[in-house]
Parts: structure tokens; sequence; C-alpha cells
């Protein structure tokens, strides 16, 4: 099964950084950080929690502007509301995916659901900026919302690997999703004794970010633990990722992929653009009301 001439080999392992953004909710960042300002196409991971929060307790990210690339929103516990300059309401609870391309600008609010507020609970998820190529930051912004039951999930054939497609494909199935340039997004869980051979093609970029338990990845087994993020070279089509046969418990883990843009990053907080005309033109844009306003 296993292609060793054309595994890619481990680039580095990169251990978040935990910090507060929003409302004051902790976050676990591999990226951006002064170590790694970004991971073409990705300009952005955030790893929301695990938090326990209890009643009222729960805090999100009151109303804020975006332009020039895409917002995805996993949650894997919890619930969160979104709204929007464009009159667009959801809310998103375990499992569920809201893809937003923010294009040239919005105006959202995601904050906790309000019952689940009201009740509190575990909050954890993920949030992944997607960046878009200059001809397509001035778009026009749209969501895709996928809701768990739509995510096709395969098996491997020895019952050891179970992926939840999000983007791109593994194991046989395919995701429904559209996205503006070729972006591969897994959900991963490998019982011990267990190895996903994924295949990608040698273009894209691609990363790991293990959620719970420990992962051996690539030809010489580099270990890498919860919070940490795995940074393959591209030099081969297969990524190897497997959990030691004596291991006691899952590894869990999202493998991000994607084609680099290559094109200058310039960003300002919610912006990211290619020049700093255009996060002067952004802010101004934004100031002036031209991204609206969350009015409901
Ligand atoms: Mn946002």
């Amino acid at each position: 099964m296993s292609h060793p001439r054309s595994t890619r080999s481990v680039a580095g392992i990169v251990t978040s950084l935990r910090t507060r953004e929003g409302g004051g909710f902790i976050v676990h960042r591999p990226f951006p950080t002064p170590m790694l300002m970004d991971f073409d196409p990705f300009l952005l991971l955030d790893e929301m929690g695990p938090v326990r929060y209890g009643p009222g307790e729960a805090v999100g990210a009151p109303d804020h502007p975006h332009r020039g690339f895409e917002t995805v929103t996993y949650v894997l516990d919890g619930k969160m509301q979104h709204k929007d300059s464009h009159g667009h309401a959801g809310s998103l609870g375990p499992g569920d995916v809201q893809w937003m391309t923010a294009g040239a600008g919005v105006v959202h609010s995601e904050m906790p659901e309000e019952n689940f507020r009201k009740q509190g609970g575990l909050m954890h998820g993920f949030q992944i900026w997607v960046n878009l190529p200059s001809r397509d930051k001035m778009m026009k912004p749209r969501y895709q919302e996928l809701p768990d039951a739509q995510l096709p999930v395969a098996e491997s054939a020895d019952g050891r690997v179970k992926v939840k497609i999000i983007a791109g494909e593994s194991l046989g199935k395919r995701a429904a999703i559209d996205t503006r340039t070729p972006i591969a997004f897994l959900h991963v869980w490998v019982q011990p004794g267990g190895t996903l051979w994924q295949s990608l093609p040698e273009n894209y970029s691609a990363f790991v970010y293990v959620i719970s338990g420990a992962g051996a990845f690539g030809p010489r087994r580099a270990v890498a633990t919860s919070h940490q993020m795995v940074a393959f070279a591209n030099d081969g089509e297969t990524l190897e990722i497997s959990n030691a046969a004596d291991s006691r418990e899952p590894l869990e883990l999202l493998l991000l992929g994607g084609v680099p843009l290559n094109e200058p990053v310039v960003r300002y907080g919610p912006f990211v653009m290619n020049t700093e005309a255009e996060i002067h033109q952004a802010v101004l844009d934004y100031q002036s009301g031209k991204m609206g306003e969350i009015d409901f």
C-alpha cells in the first residue's frame, strides 16, 4: 500500500500559542504567530477551546468585518449563532461546517447560541481562514452551509481509520463543497495500529493539526500531540499518518491541503489583501458603511 519514494517528509512541527480572540474566548493557534505568519493558501487556524462554560459565561465574536478571504467554521461541541450584514442567520452545532466567502466584504457576528449561552456547556471548534486569489478578493460574498449529516464519512478496509470529508476526497469518497481554489479539509480518526495513506497532488501544501492523541507522521515517524501542527514538505504525493499499535488512545486530527497562491499577503486585522492601498480602501469602505451592518 505504501509508496515510500513518494511519501512526503515532515518539514516541521509547530506548537500552538494559547491566546484570546473575539470577546475573550481561548484559542490555540499554530499560525499566524511571529514564528509562522501563514501557510499559503491558509492564513489562520484557531482551535476554539475546548472550554467548559458555566451558565451565562460563553462568549463569542460580536459584529466585525472581513474582506479578501474565506472563513471556515467547524464546530465539534457546543452551538454557535451566526448573523451578518446580508440578512443571513444560522446556527452551527456539533459536526456542522459553515464556509463563508467574505469576498468584497461582510460584517458578521459569531456568538454562542442563546440557549447554549444560558445553560453553559462544552465549546470546541475550529476556524480556518483560506486566502482568496487576487482575482476573487472582491467577489460577491457567499455561504455554503454543510450540516454534519451531509458530510461524507469514509472508513479504511481494516476499520481502523475513519475520515470525514469536508473538502476534497479521501478513501474513495468526495466532498460536495465548492472551493475557489483546490482545498482538502479532512477530519481524521486513527485507532491504535491504524495508518492513513492520504494522496494529495504534489503541488498542494499540506499540514495536519492534532486534536487529541499522539501520531507518527511521515517516513521517519515524527511524533506530534494535541495542539501541534505538522507541516509536510512538497516532496511527494502521499501523507503517511499512523497511530502506534501500543497507543492507548485514538488519534484525532484535521488534515488541510491547498494550492499555494504565491501572491503578496498584506493583512490588517480582519482584512487580507495584496497591497497596502487595498487595505486602506478596505478600512475606508468599512468605516463608510459599504460592508453594511447587522440590523436584525
Ligand atoms: Mn469573523
